[in-house]
C-alpha cells in the first residue's frame, strides 16, 4: 500500500510551496487509497519553534489536510537514528573519522584554491579507530559507494544519475553523538514505513545522499526497499525567480487572514499550480482525489500569480453556503456581530457574493448595513447628494412609506414610479438613493439594499438627506 508523509522544518509559518507538496502527498496517499503521514523535522533546534509548529498544524487543519495517526517529532528520535549510524559502523559501512577541525578547514581551503566544492576526502576510511589518539572525538561517516554511478528513476524528473565518485563520505552522526538530517530522513522514512517521497526538487540532490544509506542498511538486514521519488518543481514568483518573502505573501496563514482566501480555492489553485487535468480549473476536491496522479505533474516550475488564485476564490465564495461565509466575515467587520447582524450579515451574501473576490470584500460590502445614523457619506456619495437630490429623495420617502408589503418587487415599483413621475431614468432616483442608504457610490442592487435593511431603517436613512 501506498504511504505518502509530509516533513516539514518548523522554521516559520507553513510556505505555500510546502502546502502544495503536502496536497500532493495528501492526494496521492487518497487517490491510493493508502496513509498520509506527517513528521515535523525539528532536529535544528535553534529554529526549531513551538508556534511554527502550531502554524503548520493550524494551517494543514485549514487546508482539510488530515495526516493518519499522530504527527512524528523528528528529534525524538534521536535515539534511533544513532542506533542506525552503529549499525552501519559494526556493519562496515560506515566508519569513524577523527579528522580534526584544523584538518577539515585545511581540506576545505585547498579545494576552494582549486576551485571545487568542500568533499571530504575518504582520509580515515581505510584506517583502524586504534590509530587515533585516546578519547578524540569522531564522526561517524558513511563508507559510501565510490565506483560505477547512481540512478534514480524520479517519477517526475525522469532518469537521473550521478557519479558516485562525485559524492563524499558525508557525516551521519556528529561528534557530540547527533544525527545529521541526512541520517535522520532516511531512518524515518523507512520505520514510517514511506513508499513515495514526493518533495520539492531542492532535495533531489540529498536523494543522491539518500540513497547510499539505505541500500547499505538494506544489505546489512534487508527490508529497506528504494522508494519511489518524485522531485516536484518549486513554486516561482511573477518575475520566474523562486518564491520567497521577497514576493510577499509566502506563508498560508497570511493568505487566510489579510487575504480572506477561502481554504478550498488555496488548495484548488495549489493543486493547478504545477499539476493539470485537461482545461479544468475549478476541480473539487472528490475530482481531485480521484484524477490525481504523479503523471500529471509538470517538470517546469509554475507562476504564482494571485489575480488567478482570487479569481478562483471569487468563483468558491459563490458557490459557499451564505451561513458560514456570514461567520467568516464577521470577524473582519468593524463591529462585532450580535446574533440578529450575524443573521442580516447572512442574508446579505446573496447580492454581494457574486462580485466578491475575498472574504474583504464580502466585509467592505457589507460594512454599509451596521452604520449607525446618520450615516458618515464619502466623497463620491456626497457629490451624488447635491443639486435636485434632496427633492428626489423626499419623494421617494413618501413613495417607499407607501408601500405595504416591503419586498424587492413592491420596492422596485415605487421607486420606478417617482423617476417615471420626475421624469428622469431610474439611475438618477437610485444613485442619490444609493447614497442615502449606504453612504458609497457602489453597493449591492439597491432594492435588495433596501430589503436588507428593511423599513424603519431605509426611510430614517433616507429622511437624514432629504430636502
Ligand atoms: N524538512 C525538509 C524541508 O522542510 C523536507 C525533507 C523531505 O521532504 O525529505 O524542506
Amino acid at each position: 500500500t501506498v504511504v505518502t508523509r509530509f516533513a516539514p522544518s518548523p522554521t516559520g509559518f507553513l510556505h505555500i510551496g510546502g502546502a502544495r507538496t503536502a496536497l500532493f502527498n495528501w492526494l496521492y496517499a487518497r487517490h491510493h487509497g493508502g496513509k498520509f503521514l506527517l513528521r515535523i523535522e525539528d532536529t535544528d533546534r535553534a529554529r526549531s519553534t513551538q508556534p511554527a509548529i502550531d502554524a503548520i498544524l493550524t494551517s494543514m487543519r485549514w487546508l482539510g489536510l488530515d495526516w493518519d495517526g499522530e504527527e512524528v517529532f523528528q528529534f525524538s528520535r534521536a535515539a534511533r537514528h544513532a542506533e542506525v549510524a552503529y549499525q552501519l559502523l559494526a556493519a562496515g559501512q560506515a566508519y569513524k573519522c577523527f579528522a580534526t577541525a584544523d584538518e577539515l578547514t585545511e581540506m576545505r581551503e585547498a579545494q576552494k584554491a582549486a576551485g571545487r566544492p568542500m568533499r571530504y576526502d575518504g582520509r580515515w576510511r581505510d584506517r583502524s579507530p586504534e590509530e587515533a589518539p585516546e578519547g578524540a572525538p569522531f564522526v561517524v561517516r558513511l563508507k559510501a559507494p565510490r565506483e560505477g554511478a547512481t540512478t534514480i528513476e524520479d517519477r517526475v524528473q525522469g532518469s537521473v544519475t550521478v557519479q558516485n565518485a562525485e559524492l563524499d563520505d558525508f557525516v551521519l552522526l556528529r561528534s557530540d553523538g547527533t544525527p545529521t538530517y541526512m541520517l535522520a530522513v532516511v531512518v524515518d522514512d523507512h520505520d514510517m514505513g514511506v513508499t513515495h517521497i514526493i518533495r520539492g526538487d531542492d532535495h533531489l540532490n540529498n536523494a543522491f545522499r539518500q540513497l547510499p544509506i539505505l541500500r547499505a542498511m538494506n544489505a546489512i538486514e534487508g527490508g529497506w526497499p528504494d522508494p519511489v521519488y518524485a522531485h516536484i518543481p518549486l513554486i516561482h514568483g511573477s518575475d520566474g525567480a523562486k518564491m520567497s518573502k521577497r514576493h510577499g505573501a509566502v506563508g498560508v496563514e497570511f493568505y487566510r487572514d489579510e487575504l480572506g482566501i477561502l481554504p478550498e480555492a488555496l488548495e484548488n489553485y495549489l493543486l493547478r499550480l504545477g499539476w493539470g487535468h485537461g482545461d479544468d480549473e475549478v476541480i473539487s476536491r472528490d475530482q481531485a482525489i480521484e484524477w490525481f496522479d504523479l503523471d500529471g505533474v509538470g517538470k517546469s516550475p509554475a507562476r504564482f500569480d494571485l489575480k488567478k488564485l482570487e479569481n478562483l476564490n471569487g468563483q468558491y465564495i459563490r458557490q459557499a453556503d451564505d451561513a458560514r461565509l456570514a461567520e467568516l466575515v464577521a470577524p473582519r467587520l468593524e463591529i462585532t456581530p450580535n446574533a440578529e447582524q450575524l443573521d442580516l450579515l447572512r442574508r446579505s451574501m446573496a447580492s454581494l457574493k457574486p462580485r466578491a473576490a475575498n472574504l474583504n470584500e464580502l466585509a467592505s460590502g457589507a460594512a454599509f448595513l451596521f452604520r449607525t445614523r446618520p450615516l458618515a457619506m464619502d466623497h463620491d456619495a456626497t457629490a451624488l447628494l447635491s443639486g435636485s437630490a434632496p427633492a428626489l429623495l423626499a419623494q421617494v420617502h413618501a413613495a417607499l412609506d407607501a408601500v405595504e408589503d416591503w419586498d424587492t418587487e413592491a420596492l422596485e415599483a415605487a421607486v420606478r414610479q417617482v423617476a417615471d413621475d420626475a421624469g428622469v431614468k431610474l439611475g438618477q432616483v437610485a444613485q442619490p438613493l444609493r447614497a442615502a442608504l449606504t453612504g458609497r457610490k457602489t453597493s449591492p442592487g439597491i432594492f435588495d439594499v433596501l430589503d436588507l435593511l428593511g423599513r424603519d431603517e431605509s426611510l430614517g436613512r433616507i429622511a437624514d438627506q432629504m430636502a
